[in-house]
Parts: C-alpha cells; sequence; structure tokens
C-alpha cells in the first residue's frame, strides 16, 4: 500500500531543503521546515504518551496559536483523529460534541479546564489537558519532553483524519469525517489551480477550526514549502501593512469588507501580492469591484464546503467573474439537478450536487443521514442551490433550507437580496422567510443603509415592486446597523428569523 498520509504531502514538499523559513509569527519568531517537523514529532509523541492510539479522536478547543496547528499536523501524523472546536462554543455546547465524538484527549485553554472537568470527562472518560499559546500549559511541557523523532503512520486514503461538526443552524450539528484521501485530492488540486509554489508567502489570518483555515490556506502553503506570515487573529490595519512582505491572502468576505475601511490598502501596499481569495460566504461584487480599484487585484472566489473541502473557484489565469464560484476544480464533479436528482439544462436553478475524492465518507455515527445526503448513484447533496452560466461558471443563489414557500410560490432569498443591493441607499441585506397567516411564510427583508441614506420600508417596497414579480417582494422590510455574521463570514439567519419572527 502507498501512503497516503495527508502529512507526507507537506514532508515531501521540503525534503530536499528543511532550512527553508516555514512559519513567522506576529513577534518576529520564525520555525524552518526541519524545526516544524521535529516539533510535529514531539506532539505525536506526547498524543501516544498520553495513552492514545492510532484512530482515537483529539478534540482540541484552543485559541488559534502555532501550538496548536502542531497538534493538527501531529495527529495526521501518527493517524488520530483531529476534532477541531469553534472557540466560541459554550459549555453546554462542547458537551453534546465530547459526548457524540468520544475523544480519547480534550484539549483546553487552562481557563476552560473545570467546566470541561465538570461536563464531559467523567461520562466519556476521556484525559483533559491544557494546551495555550505558551508553553507552560500541561500538553506543551509534555511534547517538549517527547523525542523530536517521528516514522510518519501508514495511512490508506480511506483512513480517517479529521472530523469537522457542520454549523447546523437547523437541527443537530453533524460530524462530517473527512479522510487523508479527501485531503490530500483537495491539496493537490488548489495548488496546482492556484499556482502556488516554493516563493509564496502566505498571510494566515483565518481561524483553525474550520476548513478554510485549516485545510485550504495551511495546506496549500505547507505542502509547496511556502512561507506562512502566521496571525493568531485577523486584524485590518495589521494585515495591510503585512501585505507587503505577502503574497497570498486568503479572507472571508468580511475580511474584505474591513480591509476595505483601511486608507493604507492601496496598488503600493499590494504590489507584492499576486492572489487574493475568497470563500466561505458569498463576496458581495461590490466589495469585487471597490477591491479591484482601490488595489488593481480581482478577488478569486472559490465554493467549499466541510464535507468536501474545495468544490469549484474562479480560474487563476481567466476572468474572475464576481458573483460567480467558478468551475469544478480538477477531479471534482458538480451537477445542478431537479427533485429527482435528473441535470438540469444550462441557466436552469436547482440542487448542487457533487462527486469526486474531495468528498467526505459520512457523517460520524450517523449512517442513517449519511445515506439521506447521497444518491443512490453516489453524488452527495450540498443543499447548495446553484446554477451553471453557458460559459460553464458555478453561481451559488441560495440554501435549499433557506428556500421560501409563500403563497405556494417558491423564492430563492438571493435573488431578493442581489435586488435589494443594487439601491443605491443599501449596503447589504438579507431576506427571510416569517411565519404569515395568509401566505404561510412572508419574505422580509433585514436591511443595512449607508450612512445618511435617505429611504424607508415603503418606498424600497415600492422600488423592488417595480422589479420583481409581487410574490417576491418584501412584505416587510427592517433595517438594522449590521447584519449577524458567524467567524466564518456566515449571516445567521437563525438569528434574524427568531428576533423579527
Ligand atoms: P461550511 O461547511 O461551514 O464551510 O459551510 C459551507 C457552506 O458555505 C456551503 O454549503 C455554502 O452554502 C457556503 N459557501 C461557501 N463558500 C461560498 C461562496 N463562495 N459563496 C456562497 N456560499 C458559500
Amino acid at each position: 500500500m502507498s501512503n497516503s498520509n495527508m502529512y507526507l504531502e507537506m514532508a515531501r514538499a521540503v525534503a530536499d531543503d528543511s532550512d527553508r523559513v516555514a512559519i513567522e509569527t506576529e513577534d518576529g519568531a520564525s520555525l524552518t521546515y526541519g524545526e516544524l517537523d521535529r516539533e510535529v514529532a514531539r506532539t505525536a509523541n506526547a498524543l501516544l504518551e498520553a495513552g492514545l492510539q492510532p484512530g482515537d479522536r483529539v478534540a482540541a478547543q484552543i485559541h488559534k496559536s502555532v501550538g496548536s496547528l502542531f497538534v493538527y499536523l501531529a495527529c495526521l501524523r501518527v493517524g488520530m483523529v483531529y476534532l477541531p472546536l469553534n472557540t466560541a462554543y459554550q459549555t453546554s455546547e462542547l458537551d453534546y460534541f465530547l459526548r457524540d465524538a468520544e475523544p480519547g484527549l480534550i484539549l483546553v485553554e487552562p481557563e476552560k479546564l473545570d467546566a470541561i472537568n465538570a461536563v464531559s470527562s467523567a461520562s466519556i472518560g476521556a484525559t483533559v489537558m491544557t494546551l495555550a499559546g505558551g508553553t507552560d500549559s500541561d500538553f506543551a511541557k509534555r511534547a517538549a519532553q517527547a523525542s523530536a523523532q517521528f516514522d510518519t503512520r501508514l495511512c490508506g486514503a480511506s483512513d480517517l483524519a479529521v472530523i469537522i461538526y457542520t454549523s447546523g443552524t437547523t437541527g443537530r450539528s453533524k460530524g462530517a469525517m473527512v479522510t487523508h484521501g479527501n485531503l490530500v485530492s483537495n491539496s493537490q488540486a488548489l495548488k496546482q489551480v492556484w499556482q502556488f509554489t516554493r516563493d509564496d508567502v502566505l498571510l494566515h489570518t483565518l481561524p483553525i477550526f474550520h476548513v478554510h483555515g485549516l485545510f485550504v490556506a495551511t495546506h496549500c502553503a505547507l505542502t509547496s514549502g511556502a512561507r506562512i506570515l502566521w496571525n493568531n487573529r485577523f486584524n485590518a490595519q495589521s494585515v495591510v501593512r503585512q501585505l507587503e512582505n505577502a503574497t497570498v491572502f486568503m479572507g472571508v468576505p468580511t475580511y474584505y469588507t474591513r480591509l476595505l475601511g483601511e486608507s493604507g490598502l492601496s496598488r503600493e501596499s499590494c504590489r507584492q501580492m499576486r492572489l487574493f481569495i475568497s470563500g466561505s460566504a458569498p463576496l458581495l461584487a461590490e466589495t469585487h469591484s471597490q477591491f479591484e480599484q482601490r488595489t488593481g487585484h480581482r478577488i478569486l472566489e472559490r465554493y467549499g464546503m466541510s464535507e468536501a473541502g474545495m468544490i469549484t473557484s474562479n480560474p487563476y489565469e481567466g476572468e474572475r467573474r464576481a458573483g460567480t464560484v467558478g468551475f469544478p476544480l480538477p477531479g471534482v464533479e458538480v451537477r445542478v439537478v431537479d427533485e429527482v436528482d435528473q441535470s438540469l439544462p444550462v441557466g436552469d436553478k436547482g440542487a448542487i450536487q457533487i462527486k469526486g475524492e474531495n468528498v467526505f465518507s459520512g457523517y460520524w455515527r450517523m449512517p442513517e443521514r449519511t445515506k439521506q445526503e447521497f444518491t443512490a448513484d453516489g453524488w452527495f447533496r450540498t443543499g447548495d442551490i446553484g446554477v451553471f452560466d453557458s460559459d460553464g461558471y458555478l453561481s451559488i443563489v441560495g440554501r435549499a433550507k433557506d428556500l421560501i414557500i409563500t403563497g405556494g410560490y417558491n423564492v430563492y432569498p438571493k435573488e431578493i437580496e442581489l435586488a435589494l443591493d443594487e439601491l443605491p441607499q443599501v449596503i447589504e441585506s438579507a431576506v427571510i422567510g416569517l411565519p404569515h397567516a395568509d401566505f404561510g411564510e412572508a419574505v422580509t427583508g433585514v436591511v443595512v443603509l449607508r450612512p445618511g441614506a435617505e429611504t424607508d420600508e415603503a418606498s424600497i417596497i415600492g422600488t423592488l415592486k417595480s422589479r420583481l414579480a409581487g410574490y417576491k417582494v418584501p412584505k416587510r422590510v427592517y433595517f438594522v446597523d449590521a447584519l449577524p455574521r458567524n467567524a466564518m463570514g456566515k449571516v445567521q439567519k437563525n438569528l434574524l428569523r427568531e428576533h423579527f419572527g
């Protein structure tokens, strides 16, 4: 069996030159690829010494730090299953994930130790240890004393590497089982289409409890032998300063709108940059064009999800079309289908289904749910609604679950949001369905106005009436200062429904 361990993809990239710098942190410290390899070896040995076996789950609810990256890479290397947990989760939410995943080890920030011990460890028998940014936590101390030698474990492509819990805005959150084969195929495709090389310097500011920061950003850089400018968090001002030393930046749309608020963002500050990538949530066409005016760069938008890594991307060379997510990646098949899973003609909206080595192996301990989410012939139902144009570009027009049914008519919120966003007074909007005695659901707009904009609910509704079929026009429009978003920039429509419902 050839070794499909994802860690080897990275190790191989620098086999001839381990003195290259892999990671530079904001405090000016740096780590070569050779040093990174030894730190990961120590961490892998510490995991084994903690009594864990390959295949065991390692849960980590820790702030982003280079130390937290070592844990992820060590899990890959030793064949354990990494379980990243959003640092925003509260103890009661964690309780669900931990009981469901039954990790052998839980790594937490020191201040969370008592709370975690109180809820979970007693019932699932996990070891709980602290890991903080510095070197003075339990686990970091153990790792510091462990051997710096480690033979990367032999892994098949179908061996489990990571469980990522989906954000689950409706119903129970599901653990997506991601394999080494999924990670390897996706990292190879991305490296190729985005043309990563050793000369790249990636400015890494995304959280690493999610596919975007953990897989996409980290893998592209480390499988190319590139350098990472590692930031523990995103700060727009600091990013603008660091762009001078970077070549690639990846962000969620919110990062780009914040960068546009920085006066230092200019062609000059981006002169070394070759690529800006956006994903995880839709990028407003306006952000795309404003960014191009300011910097001369057209942001490359791509589409992905926890269950499949990256699926499509706008082209590196060729037209990057605002409002679209581009073409299927090499090795990934994408189709748009009707209610009975039949492919639709170009231009028709329908459910997006995908197939490829990037597609996960199922939901952890949910065989029935997994079965429902795949067609009989093996296509995964993404839950997104999309449409291909005649040039082959895919656009995401909404989530299936987000669909509003009003008076028996289907309304895709995205279409109404685009119409609202086109109004000169509007910065951005979210459209939701609220219970309505007559229509079942009433299309409802939630709008962020430009500072000083003069308009009101009646005038917005009046304008939309001339542009949209009557049943699509919001019955009510509410104004807010900002849309509620999660850490990945996704609008939390469930909060809007609760608030305005
Ligand atoms: P997650 O599993 O948390 O990464 O969320 C995946 C979902 O984010 C996808 O199913 C899409 O609904 C959404 N998404 C990701 N990238 C984009 C994008 N570029 N444009 C629109 N939606 C996106």
